[in-house]
């Protein structure tokens, strides 16, 4: 084990989006290649906005990209008494103080601090207050640093440098008690021995803050490394105009895992002009010095691309596990139907999606077929009853494997005297209920002689 701790610290207030797991990721491929530490922490502190159901969809979306942490998840939640303890050490040492200024004395010293083209200062009279106000509420202030500058090399971005006249005395204790953000996350990154900080580039601007609180707390500073945000095609904030952003969205709409995992590493981080990456490649091959400084676009054509590619050369099992997923979602009984992975072979080739497969899929495991009604009419007629006998009579007969399936149609072919297509497109709307189906011998081996004749025999009374 390498001493690197890193972490994904989401604040459950929503689904993981596509943002977020992509924070995730490159946390855990940090840590796989280090053989280091990844890190779970739910950021709850805020109760209001926080939920179990939120948690629960992060859990269930980490999972199912398979970024397994080292450790947690831990809960802020939990670990109240830990901030409440720092707070009071900083109370007492009067690096912060309790604030008991109303609203409107609070928004009068902005605009005094506006006037003067600086940031207010609310301590002094805080204190002071604390004496007239007893039993008042009241929020602890962090008393922020105001000369000088705080900087950070960060590992994306390089050096990064502020004026600490810019910043004014942040809230660490809401009136409620609970602590904020900035606050804790300083308080968790240090106690929990995180290295380094890997996150998305909407906290640059906390982190001067961030720093300011870890010195007052006597703890070393982490590395940073901020990653630049995702854009929608319009070239604006990625959001829900943008199509889904939730991750668990695109399994529901058939996308692979490892599709999304490719897609996610890519937004932002490039190996040469390779595109294709398996986890392992990239564990093997991930580092932040190629990580982008400028926005990631995403880009939907080029996630559909990945995932082709992932479910072309998938193995059929595991995808004939997913396929029956998406085929009960779909209200079809599976049960009795024929073999998964034999049934993925047949449609690997000319799906996008595992929901495009699945319903691709979806003819050799109805009982009661649907039929195409202009193949239907095109195909199933009185003429068409002679060539379903013959076939019928052939498979029934045939050794019913791929050379014999290919034999009874032959042979099919011989007595009508009619070519290929005259056969095997009335017999694909016999089996399949339609005429885009996989090919007429595979369609028919993997249904297997029982419902091949079941279907043919259906056919037979239809064209009467
Ligand atoms: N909980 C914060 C968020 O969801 C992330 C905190 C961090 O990474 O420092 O935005």
């Amino acid at each position: 084990m390498s001493d690197m701790r890193v972490r994904f610290a989401p604040s459950p207030t929503g689904y993981l989006h596509i943002g977020g797991a992509r924070t995730a990721l490159f946390n855990y491929l940090l840590a796989q290649q280090a053989g280091g530490t990844f890190i779970l922490r739910i950021e709850d502190t805020d109760v209001e906005r926080s939920t179990q159901e939120s948690v629960d969809a992060i859990l269930a979306a980490m999972e199912w990209l398979g970024l397994d942490y080292d450790e947690g998840p831990y809960y802020q939640s939990e670990r109240f008494d830990l901030y409440r303890e720092k707070i009071q050490y900083l109370l007492e040492c009067g690096k912060a103080y309790k604030c008991y200024c109303t609203e409107e004395e609070l928004s009068q010293k902005r605009e005094a601090a506006i006037e003067q083209g600086s940031k207010p200062q609310y301590d002094g009279t805080c204190r002071n207050l604390e004496a007239q106000r007893p039993g008042q509420p009241y929020v602890v202030r962090f008393k922020s640093t105001r000369e000088g500058t705080t900087a950070f090399d960060d590992l994306i971005k390089g050096n990064i440098s502020f004026n600490n006249s810019e910043l004014d005395d942040m809230i660490i204790q809401r009136t409620d008690g609970t602590p904020t953000y900035n606050f804790v996350v300083v308080v968790d990154d240090a106690e929990m021995g995180l290295t380094h900080v890997v996150r998305g580039d909407d906290h640059v601007n906390n982190t001067p803050r961030q720093i300011q609180i870890y010195e007052a707390l006597g703890y070393s500073v982490p590395q940073f490394a901020h990653v630049p945000m995702i854009l929608g095609d319009d070239k604006k904030r990625l959001s829900k105009r943008h199509g889904a952003t939730s991750v668990m969205a695109y399994r529901d709409m058939g996308y692979l895992p490892e599709a999304m995992v490719n897609y996610l590493v890519r937004l932002g981080w490039s190996h040469g002009d390779e595109e294709i990456f398996s986890k392992h490649e990239l564990i093997e091959k991930f580092s932040l010095q190629n990580v982008g400084r400028s926005a990631g676009v995403f880009n939907p054509d080029k996630l559909l691309w990945l995932n082709e590619h992932y479910i072309k050369s998938g193995d059929p099992q595991r995808l004939g596990q997913l396929l029956l997923e998406y085929l009960e979602r779909d209200g079809v009984v599976t049960a009795e139907g024929p073999d998964a992975a034999e049934v993925v072979k047949t449609l690997q080739d000319r799906s996008k999606t595992m929901l495009e497969m699945a319903q691709k899929a979806a003819f050799y495991y109805e009982d009661e077929l649907e039929y195409d009604e202009k193949a239907v009419a095109k195909f199933i007629t009185a003429e068409q009853a002679p060539i379903f006998s013959a076939l019928k009579e052939a498979l029934e007969q045939t050794t019913f494997d791929a050379e014999g399936i290919e034999q009874a149609f032959k042979q099919v072919l011989e007595q009508t005297g009619l070519k290929f297509g005259k056969v095997g497109q009335p017999a694909r709307v016999a089996l399949s209920g339609g005429t885009s189906a996989p090919g007429i011998y595979e369609v028919a081996l993997v249904l297997g002689q029982d419902r091949c004749i079941a279907r043919l025999n259906k056919a037979i009374a239809m064209c009467s």
